[in-house]
């Protein structure tokens, strides 16, 4: 079959990866791609915003399974449109898109199912939400509603912290002004992703991972997008992985269906593990980028047909393969990332880095100039590296980016460290 990608980072970079790998796959394009994609896909300049340009193409050329990598386009109701025009999407519709999209709608279909989450209200108006705030006290926290991209969210150690992040919120201080704002009892614990291929009806459970939010060693320094992962994550013992099923993953799907927004797709769940079992911080409605580099790695099954079966609402009785390896990505960004940055700076030595035994290199913020690779973005590179524990998945990837040679880039040192200490 013909299929295209949408988007541009990491982790499309890693679907293209095992995607091209399929039997079932002739044709690979990916729309707008990068320098990385482009060695297992034909990049396609298209504006993912454009729904009828993406319609047109995939006709052209035949598309017969489209795989929508990040959030917005899925929250703009990519999916439904192309479902529409008859082209199979791979996918949640907007509707169902909506448990990332709405803090809000997600946290109500969690207290109407029993789903284990944080208590929590959602406010309209700053006074009302201060009042809450002071009757709870710290911490506490507060999240805005709606896409932010990860700066939605202000864990307060304090309540004049939180009252000032309502204020944040409420004031634009998040680009627009916020239109509700959900707060919410903090969660103590050990946080963990885990991911669940949904078909609308049952889902499958994917594997889990952890992701590393701040820019610097040790957890330190703003947030981003996510500067490493790993996977399996060795809080998510195959007993909890069946309770996160049963208790959050399974109902969510059900009330879904049962709202008439059945959802299909990758179910990203972020968890807190406390005492008193899994409780669900929040739901994404795709893949996590970089969760996904790790997971793709460690998948012996093939992909697509899995993809199709979700698609089709036949994931019944479908089954996956994993190798019983860890995996763990360090991403080299461009200095000055989560703040401004500056693009072109040449990358070197990426083809010795790939030699190293167990390592992948997926391409996140790179552009082609020639036969050179230039950074174009925040997050550049993902180094991944396969091993029997976290500990060597972990030396294979750092021995991969000591032979990339890019003065302008940077990473995080320390990637897996909790996992590394735990297997000591
Ligand atoms: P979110 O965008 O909802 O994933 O939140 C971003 C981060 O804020 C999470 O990864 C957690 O580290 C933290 N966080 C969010 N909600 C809570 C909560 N209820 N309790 C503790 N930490 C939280």
């Amino acid at each position: 079959m013909n299929i295209l990608i949408l988007g541009s980072g990491g982790r499309e970079h890693a679907l293209a990866w095992k995607i091209a790998a399929s039997p079932l796959t002739d044709k690979l394009y990916c729309a707008p791609g990068n320098a990385g994609i482009a060695q297992e896909a034909e990049c396609i300049g298209l504006d993912l915003a454009d729904h009828k340009a993406v319609i047109a193409f995939a006709r052209d050329k035949k598309i017969e399974l489209v795989v929508v990598g990040p959030e917005a386009p899925l929250c703009a109701g990519i999916v439904d449109d192309l479902e529409a025009a008859g082209i199979k999407a791979f996918g949640p519709t907007k509707w169902a898109a909506r448990l990332e999209g709405s803090k809000g709608f997600t946290k109500d279909l969690c207290r109407a199912n029993n789903i284990p989450t944080a208590a929590y209200q959602r406010f309209k108006q700053a006074g009302a939400a201060k009042d809450y705030v002071r009757a709870k006290g710290a911490p506490i926290v507060v999240k805005a509603d709606g896409l932010a991209a990860g700066k939605g969210v202000v864990v307060a150690g304090s309540v004049a912290e939180a009252e000032a992040a309502i204020d944040m919120m409420f004031g634009g201080g998040l680009g627009s002004p916020a239109w509700e704002i959900v707060i919410e009892d903090c969660l103590i614990g050990e946080e963990a992703s885990f991911f669940a291929l949904c078909d609308g009806e049952t889902a499958i459970a994917l594997a889990s991972a952890q992701d590393h939010k701040r820019v610097f060693d040790g957890d330190k320094g703003p947030n981003t997008g996510g500067m490493g992962a790993y996977s399996p994550a060795p809080i998510m013992t195959p007993a909890m992985e069946r309770r996160v099923m049963d208790e959050i993953v399974l109902p969510t799907v059900r009330a879904l269906k049962k709202a008439g927004a059945p959802f299909k797709g990758v179910l990203f769940a972020g968890l807190m593990i406390t005492d008193k079992g899994p409780q669900l911080i929040e739901y994404n409605v795709r893949f996590g980028d970089p969760e996904c580099q790790v997971l793709m790695l460690r998948l012996m099954s093939d992909l697509v047909p899995a993809l199709i079966a979700a698609r089709d609402g036949q994931l019944k009785n479908f089954d996956l393969r994993w190798y019983d390896e860890a995996a763990l990505t360090v991403v080299m960004a461009t200095k000055g990332y989560p703040g401004a940055y500056g693009r072109g700076s040449v990358i070197e030595g990426l083809d010795q880095a790939a030699k190293v035994e167990g390592v992948e290199i997926f391409h996140a913020g790179t552009v082609a100039d020639g036969s050179r690779i230039l950074a174009n973005g925040g997050r550049v590179l993902n180094v991944c590296g396969r091993g029997k524990t976290v500990r060597e998945a972990q030396a294979r990837a750092y021995q991969a980016v000591d032979r990339i040679q890019w003065p302008d880039g940077f990473c995080r040192r320390d990637i897996g460290w909790r996992a590394v200490e735990r297997e000591r």
